[in-house]
């Protein structure tokens, strides 16, 4: 059974979180609280919101979830060590991993003295569900669609996992957005210990803003709210996905256009003879096999286009979609390039 209270660190269960100034004023105040400077536009001279209202109640609209079952982050990455700071005792407890995954979670894990299980993919990048039903992590971290693969699990597999996995199970949905199948956040309401990660990175075109947002019932959002300091999201990046949240269809159109380059790019890459396999894909970017893997990231990064590697994965590289001239440049340099 998943009982959320026995997982949460002690200390802060017991927390009393801190009272900022600003969490306290109502309507058009004259504000002489916060010791700010009232020369400004009245947005950058004054503290944000600590609530974060406005983007709050946009996301829960625009998501059909309660406002207080959001929370925002200076970025995913400042969700994901929340999150272990809320559950992990450090040099005590692990979270569980399953690789080819996104490195933030191990690397936050690390820095929160917090020990990394890892159970690898299977071959055909699926989950290892016998497996990870054993392991006795606080938090198991997925990237649904998975990066770097660029595939979805099984979402049979997920949905066992949810109903029996003790700890939090984190459904990291960074590229939803890129893919055809649909959130789990249609899920939240099923299973007490779900937690959705999204972000204004990718999808919205917002990476510089960094927002990350974190959809879980309202109990978990209480708890993250209590370690939240106070002033983490800035006034210009919330007004900036506010502004991308009433523009959603030109988003959308965007995100369309990326698709179908995606597309392009698979086929064309797919017909050179050291490209071994490209992975299909439900993201913004694409997973290659190569022959020669390293030896073509160098000829691309000589040429002055950057793409990624992977020490771990030696024979597989990763390029994101780009625009359709980048692209278009990407595979013209290819045509010359010597295996
Ligand atoms: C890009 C990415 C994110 C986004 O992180 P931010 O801190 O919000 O920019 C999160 N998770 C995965 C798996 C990603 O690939």
């Amino acid at each position: 059974m998943f009982n959320l209270s026995s997982l949460i660190r002690p200390n802060i269960a017991a927390l009393k979180p801190y009272v900022s100034a600003r969490s306290q004023y109502v309507g058009d105040s004259i504000l002489m609280d916060a010791n700010e400077n009232p020369f400004g536009d009245g947005r950058v001279n004054r503290y944000p919101d600590p609530y974060q209202s406005d983007l709050r109640k946009a996301l829960a609209e625009r998501n059909y979830v309660y406002e207080n079952q959001v929370l925002l982050g200076n970025g995913s990455d400042e969700l994901i060590d929340m999150l272990m700071r809320v559950f992990c005792v450090p040099g005590k407890d692990s979270i569980l991993i399953c690789p080819p995954t996104f490195g933030m979670y191990e690397v936050v894990a690390s820095v929160n003295d917090v020990s990394t299980e890892s159970i690898p993919l299977t071959k055909t990048y699926q989950l290892d569900v016998a497996l990870i039903l054993k392991s006795s992590a606080k938090i198991l971290f997925l990237p649904c669609p998975n990066s770097p693969t660029g595939n979805v699990f099984n979402p049979q597999d997920i949905e066992i996992i949810l109903s029996e996995f003790k700890g939090l199970v984190v459904l990291d949905e960074a590229y939803v957005d890129f893919s055809e199948s649909e959130s789990w956040l249609n899920s939240l309401n099923k299973f007490e210990n779900l937690v959705v990660l999204q972000t204004f990175s990718k999808y919205w075109a917002l990476a510089g803003c960094r927002i990350g947002m974190v959809f879980a019932s309202s109990l978990i959002i209480e708890v993250m709210s209590k370690i939240k300091m106070p002033y983490n999201l800035n006034n210009l990046s919330s007004k900036k996905a506010l502004e991308a949240i009433e523009n959603e269809s030109l988003v959308r159109a965007n995100a369309d256009i990326i698709i179908s380059e995606r597309k392009i790019l698979q086929e064309a890459l797919s017909r050179f003879s050291f490209v071994k396999k490209v992975f299909s894909t439900q993201t913004n970017f694409l997973w290659l096999e190569v022959r020669g893997a390293s030896k073509l990231q160098l000829f691309f990064r000589e040429s002055g286009i950057i793409i990624r590697g992977y020490d771990a994965y030696p024979d597989f590289l990763r390029i994101s979609v780009g625009s359709s001239v980048e692209n278009k440049m990407l595979l013209a340099l290819l045509k010359n390039y010597q295996s």
